[in-house]
């Protein structure tokens, strides 16, 4: 895959082996711009003692807003090897997080197997989470079939000529749909354990954005209709209008009150119910 890369749906068709790289910059040096225990993740995944994040550069993605620009536009971060990945994933469990949250992971899956194949052997065992911009294809994802615990997809649009305008992709929706389809199929819901900390199954990201762009009704109906009722869902408030945001209009200023809270009642009206807490506490702070 990495000859002609099709990793992605991108299909950048580039030689990676060969050191040529695509859209997400990366041929064979994987770069990591930070790790540890983080509490700022979904409830499931924080628990007591944080969720063991690995922040990968660079994405396959280009969303003119991204929270993240330095790390996934600019390339903040250090080439690592298999050894210190591996090393990394170790060290993260050692410090007692729940899981290991692979964050981008979209364009570096084969490092990260090749380096996990190294860490389960010296002793890794904690639940993998897959945390993507969800622009992920189904022959991807399907390498990842048994191996991948929880998958934390984004779902980011649901209209073509919005992610065609904010992403520079135009199918997003569909592919997204489809990958949704596939994690689902493969882990199915949510499942906790008694204390309520995640264990395996589909988590779903959706950002609020301003002036209804995240096109948060078909999202909610398609969760609904064509995944599970079931599914647990972060709706996010946190968008503010960072890197080339401010040029855009409709992107300028943060969510509202009544765009979040409409956001969370069309999530209602589809019986999907499992929403996230753990992000509703400091809105009063964030949103007008
Ligand atoms: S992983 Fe990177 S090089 Fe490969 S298809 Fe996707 S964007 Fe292109």
């Amino acid at each position: 895959m990495l000859e002609e890369c099709c990793l992605c749906p991108r299909h950048c068709g580039v030689n990676r082996l060969a050191g040529e790289s695509g859209k997400c910059h990366i041929a064979t040096q994987v770069m990591v711009s930070s790790y540890g225990p983080h509490f700022g993740e979904e409830a499931p995944l924080v628990g007591r003692h944080g969720s063991g994040t690995i922040f990968f550069t660079y994405c396959n993605l280009r969303c003119v807003f991204c929270q993240n620009y330095t790390i996934s536009q600019l390339g903040e971060g250090d080439a690592i090897n298999r050894e210190e990945l591996a090393r990394i994933m170790l060290s993260l469990q050692a410090t007692g997080c729940h899981n290991i949250n692979l964050v981008s992971p979209t364009h570096v899956v084969p490092y990260i197997l090749d380096a996990l194949e190294l860490a389960v052997g010296m002793g890794l065992y904690l639940p993998l989470v897959y945390n993507s911009g969800g622009y992920d294809s189904v022959e991807t994802l399907e390498l990842l079939d048994g191996i991948v615990d929880i998958y934390m997809p984004d779902m980011k649009y649901s209209d073509e000529k919005t992610a065609e305008q904010l992403s520079g992709i135009k199918d997003y929706p569909k592919v997204n749909k489809a990958a949704i389809m596939e994690m689902h199929r493969q882990v199915g819901d949510l499942k906790l354990d008694e204390p309520g900390v995640a264990q395996c199954g589909l988590l779903v990201r959706h950002l609020v954005l301003p002036n209804r762009l995240a096109g948060t009704k078909e999202v909610v109906r398609f969760l609904a209709q064509e995944v599970s009722t079931n599914t647990y869902l972060n709706i996010m408030a946190q968008y503010h209008p960072g890197y080339k945001a401010l040029d855009i209009p409709l992107l300028s200023r943060p969510v509202n009150r009544q765009e979040f809270y409409e956001a969370i009642d069309l999530a209602h009206q589809q019986g999907v119910d499992r929403l996230d807490r753990y992000n509703f506490l400091p809105l009063r702070f964030v949103l007008r």
